[in-house]
């Protein structure tokens, strides 16, 4: 894919720190293997940013995004998220300010397949003291804000790949999150329908929404607006850049399709009569 076409930028301006990691490290020991997933890393990210983080298999991507994410603490160093050092939390607080601050997004969706659309999304709602009545009507809202309204009743196990994912996605905005963060979202999907939900990401950082996307594909980096580089538990490199507008890249990735497609008639026809 070229990287033409416009580019954007978040709505929201920034110089308002939401993530903060300061010199930290994360080491795992198992048995008597001691592996050094994180060797001092250093990310601070503002509110409105749309980040890629990027890195070969076993650099500390997901390590990183466990972090981010409240799910584990450093081994060493410090993270602040929205201005609150989470080492001095308890698990209680730390849930407490991931439910009010993050949403998550996984490669492999994490939906119950057995249970519809509208009934995964409100799972996040009910650890809170909302009314039912509430509870629905906000699911719906986010079915509708990522295209869905019309499948609230589908199962997962009835969806595509690519309407799985925005299922997740819903799922992740139930709460108001400040931030997503997303684990290789697109890992599992072709690449137009990556580009259709980037488009769903673009959407929610011009909304004002901070997000974070690990992603192995230089495709799917060029729709943030910065990639970090990571290289054996380290940042590599950091760099701002023009993202890539999805809804164009959408547009002519469908009309490529479509050529093919067509293409590929005419090629069957031409077959045909040549066989007649
Ligand atoms: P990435 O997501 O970039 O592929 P990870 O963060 O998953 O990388 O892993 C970084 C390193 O830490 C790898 O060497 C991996 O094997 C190791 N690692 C990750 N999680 C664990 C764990 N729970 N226990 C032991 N080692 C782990
Ligand atoms: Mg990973």
């Amino acid at each position: 894919m070229a990287t033409t076409g416009s580019s954007l930028s978040g709505s929201v301006s920034a110089g308002n720190t939401v993530i903060d990691i300061e010199k930290v490290t994360k080491v795992y020991q198992t048995g008597d293997v001691t592996v050094h997933a994180l060797r001092g890393v250093d990310l601070k990210i503002d509110r409105g940013e749309f980040v890629a983080v990027m890195g070969a298999s076993g650099s500390g991507k997901s390590t990183l995004m466990n972090i981010l994410g409240g799910l584990d603490y450093p081994t060493a160093g410090e993270y602040r998220l929205d201005g609150e050092p989470i080492s001095r939390l308890d698990s209680d607080g730390l849930a407490r300010i991931r439910n009010r601050t993050l949403g998550f997004v996984f490669q492999s969706f994490n939906l119950l397949s057995r249970t519809s659309a509208l009934e995964n999304v409100e799972l996040p709602l009910l650890y809170g003291d909302i009314p039912a009545r509430e509870r629905h009507h906000r699911a719906a809202e986010a079915l509708s804000q990522v295209g869905l309204a019309n499948r609230m009743d589908h199962h997962p196990n009835q969806m595509s790949g690519g309407q799985q994912q925005r299922v997740a996605i819903a799922r992740a905005l139930v709460t108001r999150p400040k931030v997503i963060l997303a684990d290789e979202p697109t890992g599992n999907l072709d690449s137009e329908t990556s580009v259709e939900v980037m488009t769903l990401f673009q959407e929610l950082w011009r909304g004002g929404i901070t997000i974070v996307l690990v992603t192995h594909e230089p495709d799917v980096a060029a729709f943030a607006g910065r990639v970090v580089n990571m290289k054996d538990g380290r940042v590599k490199s950091d760099r701002r850049q023009g993202a890539r507008d999805a809804r164009e890249a959408l547009a002519v990735a469908i009309a490529q399709r479509q050529q093919e497609q067509s293409e590929e008639a005419e090629h069957a026809d031409g077959a045909h009569k040549e066989a007649g």
